[in-house]
């Protein structure tokens, strides 16, 4: 997945023409800038590659989904519907608002189950956010029923799944809003960056302001514009952009080089009987980002996950023992250890995770093993791991 293992010429282009001109704000100084918007670039790059009709850039993945939920008017009180299998930053986008992210089990999609989520609306209920995790996705055509029957935003956390499609759209263009990530292990990476896309104007523009202190960014002298509401600072910087900028031109080269490398690590595993995949709802090409596989049990896995450790098969995680991406051990969540005082109505919309079982995920998560399709190996090198990985299995088994 990361873009970072192919950096070089082009990368440092970009970012010359931003050091030259010397104008590293986003924002203003027209003059001095020779007509360098790497943001505004990065923007339109987008808007094309997601076919989506507008995207406003952010300084993380995490910023975008504040950012996106914030746009559509999601805050105090309300509650946010999310998977179990995520990364913390999901459940952390969410509290900033001071809503409530409200965890259900996922399926053998490793997405949002449509049943849970259902299960899990109340009068509360303002979003479901869907996490397409591992370069994959949730079955988006439920999850679009749900929430078109309950009135709910559908907000896509897209941050690890860009290049995969669904029924042939962008992943993180299905959803009223979708968000991403440009962070150093990303796919697409600007060192720190995140993306907000919507065919939603009102959105759009109030995703613009909130981003940028609420300055509604009509005429080019920011000391004149007006504020027509409360905003903060979750800008990019034109050094980021810049770099952004000359990696998602490469998209195409990087997802062929995944599936290429996915394709003959899956087929080598196909072999084993006692191996199965994750399952990818019709009308879905991943990513190949990652790929992720089932064992029989959490033993073989967990004996599976330490042995590729042992022979060296780096880059492949079993997330029941992480605690990053999976809530069996967000213990400083569960506890709810903040810095600062957390208002009561958001204490008491948390309570469930003290006690709540999640069996369905564990059962899927306990099993799955996901591995990073990396961009930089040699075919000879996949085929040696491929090998490594069959046998280090058979011998678990
Ligand atoms: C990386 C990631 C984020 C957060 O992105 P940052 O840019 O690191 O803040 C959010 N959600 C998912 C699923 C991610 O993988």
């Amino acid at each position: 997945m990361p873009g970072f293992e192919l950096f070089g010429e082009l990368e440092r282009q970009e970012v010359n023409d931003v050091l030259d001109n010397g104008v590293l704000m986003r924002y203003g100084f027209d003059g001095m800038r020779n007509g360098h918007w790497k943001a505004k670039a990065l923007e339109a790059e987008l808007q094309n590659t997601l076919q989506s009709k507008y995207v406003q850039l952010v300084s993380s993945g995490t910023a975008a989904v504040s950012v996106a939920l914030a746009s559509a008017g999601v805050g105090a009180g309300d509650e946010v519907i999310m998977p179990t299998f995520t990364f913390v930053a999901s459940f952390e986008a969410i509290m900033l608002l001071g809503a409530i992210p409200v965890l259900v089990d996922i399926d053998d999609t490793l997405g949002l189950d449509p049943k849970a989520v259902e299960e899990a609306i109340t009068p509360k209920t303002k979003a479901v956010m869907v996490v397409q995790m591992c370069g994959s996705m949730a079955n988006m055509s439920a999850l679009q029923d749900i929430c078109h029957t309950h009135n709910l935003l559908l907000v896509e956390d897209a941050c690890q799944a860009i290049g995969g499609t669904y029924q042939g759209k962008p992943l993180g263009s299905i959803g009223d809003l979708g968000c991403f990530s440009f962070d150093f292990v990303k796919t697409i990476t600007s060192g720190e960056g995140g993306a907000v896309v919507t065919n939603n104007k009102s959105y759009y523009l109030n995703a613009d302001h909130y981003s940028d202190h609420g300055h509604d960014h009509v005429g080019n002298d920011r000391g004149a514009e007006s504020h027509p509401f409360l905003g903060y600072n979750f800008r990019i910087s034109e050094l980021h952009a810049a770099v952004g900028l000359a990696q998602i031109k490469r998209l195409p080269e990087f997802i062929n080089i995944q599936k290429r490398h996915y394709t003959i690590l899956r087929e080598a595993l196909s072999v084993i009987p006692e191996v199965t995949f994750r399952t990818v709802p019709q009308g879905g090409e991943e990513s190949y980002a990652f790929l992720n596989f089932f064992l029989p049990n959490l033993e073989i896995a967990t004996k599976v996950s330490e042995r590729f450790k042992a022979n060296g098969v780096d880059g492949c995680f079993h997330y029941y023992n992480n605690n990053w991406h999976y809530i069996r051990k967000w213990e400083h969540l569960k506890d709810l250890k903040s810095l600062f005082p957390i208002s009561t109505e958001v204490k008491e919309g948390l309570k469930y995770l003290a006690d709540k079982a999640f069996n369905k995920s564990d059962y899927y998560i306990a099993r799955n093993i996901s591995c990073l399709i990396k961009l930089s190996w040699s075919e000879d090198e996949v085929k040696a791991r491929a090998k490594k990985m069959v046998e280090t299995i058979k011998s678990c088994l």
